[in-house]
């Protein structure tokens, strides 16, 4: 049984002692619920990667209070403390060099000598991490390669029975994940989210973008993931009588369903209902027998660069 809790202080105490007890936990964050497990325990980190049914060990990302306890774990650059002061606590991640002496386990890092931290913004998650009081493993609360969930019941439709409570702090206001920016050398963005690349840029000036072999530095950058179980066209100019539509801006005529991500075009609002976009739209379409979802353009700009990102793995080529 999958327990839901109520983020309230009881809640927020109940999850944190279970996950010292080395449970798993679901947590609302502001970009996604993250499926949550103690980082220095590696049975409890090794069930994350079973309930999510993750082909590999893909390096996750640990989950802290605040700086100071990020920077316990990994070596900060000048760049690193530059950003924490900018973007910190929010969507960003940090990949930074693993300090020898790090309690996290191994396999929370996949045996990388970097590791991954962020420090997030939302309350309740704030509040579970002062209580647990060790970096947290975690994430995103879904089967691997499924759509990301961005609410309770999205977390309980993927992994009930499969891990011990959700906490349930509402909707998830950024919506799309964090930013993952590899600072063990060049500042590389590894993955688009929650921070604009523009935002990083006026901090950091120009940034590399991951390229050829990114895919092995940052194993979870896998060409199909984010994927609906619907087939998903991507820049649709016309959409058919038996297909969805995901609609930015006017709505193009005739789709059987549709899902609005941003009536006015902004992409903070769109990144907010993308994923429940996809999983609304899911179930119409297998409701209604569609034969798949056309995905209006979005441009590249602020958000949309994730998104963008996003919509290409749900598009991919399935593995
Ligand atoms: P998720 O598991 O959905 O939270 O995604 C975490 C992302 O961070 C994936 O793209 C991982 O491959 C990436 N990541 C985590 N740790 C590292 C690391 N040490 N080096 C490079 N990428 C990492
Ligand atoms: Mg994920």
């Amino acid at each position: 049984m999958t327990d839901r809790l109520v983020a309230d202080a009881a809640g927020i105490a109940r999850a944190a002692d279970l996950l010292r007890g080395g449970a798993l936990v679901a947590f609302g964050t502001e970009t996604v619920y993250g499926l949550g497990a103690d980082a220095t325990n590696a049975k409890a980190v090794a069930a994350v990667f079973a309930a999510k049914g993750r082909p590999s060990f893909n390096p996750l990302i640990c989950h802290y209070a605040d700086a100071g306890a990020a920077f316990a774990d990994v070596v900060p650059n000048d760049a690193a403390r530059s950003l924490a002061q900018a973007f910190w606590p929010g969507p960003l991640t940090l990949v930074l060099p693993r300090r020898a002496n790090s309690s996290v386990a191994l396999l929370t890092g996949a045996g990388l000598d970097s590791l991954a931290v962020r420090i997030p913004s939302h309350p309740t998650a704030s509040a579970l991490l002062r209580a647990v009081g060790r970096p947290v493993a975690a994430p995103s609360a879904n089967r691997s390669g499924h759509v990301s969930p961005t609410t309770a019941d999205h977390v309980v439709e993927g992994l009930a029975g499969r891990i011990a409570a959700v906490l349930d702090s509402g909707p998830c206001v950024v919506g799309v994940e964090s930013t993952v920016l590899d600072l063990t050398g060049p500042p590389t963005l590894l993955r688009p989210g929650g921070i604009a690349r523009e935002a990083l840029e006026a901090v950091l000036g120009p940034l590399g973008t991951a390229a050829a072999g990114a895919a092995f530095r940052s194993p979870g950058l896998l060409a199909s993931h984010y994927a609906p179980t619907l087939p998903v066209r991507l820049n649709a100019t016309e959409v058919a009588g038996d297909e969805a539509l995901l609609a930015f801006g006017p709505p193009l005529p005739g789709a059987a369903a549709a899902f609005q991500l941003s009536e006015a075009g902004d992409t903070d609002e769109a990144a907010t209902n993308l994923f429940s976009g996809l999983r609304t739209l899911d179930t119409a379409g297998a409701r209604l027998g569609l034969r798949g979802i056309a995905a209006m353009a979005v441009p590249d700009a602020g958000l949309g660069l994730a998104i963008n990102d996003r919509l290409r793995r749900a598009a991919a080529p399935r593995g």
